[in-house]
């Protein structure tokens, strides 16, 4: 059976990560957090100086990005991939106030971008893989069959964000949720390189009021429908 690509955009904090890794179990896709890209880069530029925690740029960072390697690996007994930086997990602390605060400025240089679109092209190659992120639709895969664009209420995305951060024993202010949120969708829509848009093909989701397994169903339903298109190319009128 012929395999899709499903590409997820949206604002910070919307849930795409939660759902998108449901949808690919779902699928038995692939399952590609561009995020959590972004953000080890950023972990590395801070651990290694080069960058400092409010922001403060300290050496180019475009010439250590020769020194980062990325790579996902599949952990058996917990059942997800796991980003290694360097050959280190850093799947905890990339989800850090300190990485937050600075990733949407590290995303916004244009060799950044370009390094990791590379990759998460060649990840997505074959089809089958459901990615997130901010430029899914637009750059990394623009032919991909199924497009989602999601959003939701800013001070609701601020409280699930908060209780998320607790339930991991992070105890941080909505308040300082809600500034970082709003700071990083500013940067992210307004960059240069590669800003959120919604791709014009993508469907629209504004999940403020609805439950995960609704919109999972949603979704699913949706993708079901576009690989039944592509499998069935003679039953889809024009
Ligand atoms: O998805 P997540 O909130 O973890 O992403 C962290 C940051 O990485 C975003 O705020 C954005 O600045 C950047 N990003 C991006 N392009 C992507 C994915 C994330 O610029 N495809």
């Amino acid at each position: 059976m012929k395999k899709i690509t499903v590409a997820i955009d949206g604002y910070s904090s919307c849930g795409k990560s939660t759902i998108a890794k449901s949808l690919a179990e779902k699928l038995d896709y692939i399952y590609l957090d561009t995020g959590a890209m972004y953000r080890s880069v950023t972990l590395y530029l801070l651990q290694n100086g080069i960058i400092r925690s409010n922001g403060e740029v300290i050496y180019t960072i475009k010439d250590f990005l020769d020194e980062i390697n990325i790579e996902f690996r599949f952990n058996k007994e917990k059942k997800k991939a796991e980003l290694f930086l360097n050959g280190a997990c850093v799947d905890d602390e990339i989800r850090s106030m300190e990485v937050s605060n600075n990733v949407s400025q590290v995303s916004a240089i244009k060799e950044v971008r370009q390094k990791l679109v590379a990759i998460q092209k060649e990840i997505g190659i074959n089809k089958g893989v459901v990615m997130d992120g901010r430029d899914i639709g637009t750059v990394v895969a623009p032919d991909a069959e199924l497009k989602l664009f999601m959003t939701a209420d800013p001070m609701i995305r601020a409280k699930r964000r908060w209780e998320e951060l607790r339930a991991n024993g992070k105890e941080i202010s909505l308040e300082k949720i809600q500034k970082n949120l709003e700071e990083r969708d500013y940067i992210d829509t307004h960059r240069e390189e590669s800003p959120l848009v919604r791709a014009e093909d993508a469907i629209i989701i504004d999940n403020s009021e609805l439950n995960r397994d609704k919109q999972l169903h949603y979704i699913l339903h949706l993708a079901q429908q576009k690989i039944f298109e592509k499998n069935n190319p003679d039953l889809v009128e024009n």
